[in-house]
């Protein structure tokens, strides 16, 4: 599904560090793109968009995203905002710490949450509050 994050020139998460994951099983032709290979914890092979030694996505060009119309699901899916919302605090604060996300990302997300509307904010709280109930 494709987002209406207005992104302006942000490009946050394309420079994150993060895990910027392929998803052949939806459609990701994991070969059309430049891409490292890892494993998760069941030992089985994942693909993430190769990055920079700065971190940043390859493709990620002066202007922006270079190949933006064959971009991969994440990329076309993710929404920061919804991101900082399903998240409580606590868990914001500890992904950063452990550099498992970003605090910019998240701080892109705050600032554009005014531009989702009320049902998609509920959405998310609901989502939280039935994923992070104490
Ligand atoms: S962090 Fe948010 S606003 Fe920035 S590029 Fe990513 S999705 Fe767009
Ligand atoms: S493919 Fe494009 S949108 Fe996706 S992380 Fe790279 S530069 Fe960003």
């Amino acid at each position: 599904m494709k987002t209406d994050v207005p992104c302006g020139t942000c490009t946050e998460c394309c420079k994150s560090g993060q895990g910027l994951f392929l998803h052949p099983e939806q459609g990701d032709d994991v070969e059309s793109y430049q891409y490292q290979v890892a494993k998760d914890r069941a030992g089985n092979p994942v693909f993430l968009l190769a990055t920079t030694d700065a971190g940043s996505c390859v493709y990620l060009g002066p202007s922006g995203c270079t190949i933006y119309q064959r971009r991969p699901l994440l990329c076309r899916s993710f929404d920061c905002r919804k991101h900082y919302l399903i998240l409580p605090r606590q868990d914001r604060d500890n992904l950063v710490r452990l550099g498992l996300s970003s605090r910019a990302v998240f701080n892109a997300g705050r600032t554009r949450l005014d531009t989702l509307s009320n049902a998609e904010r509920q959405t998310c709280t609901d989502t939280r509050d039935e994923f992070f109930a104490p």
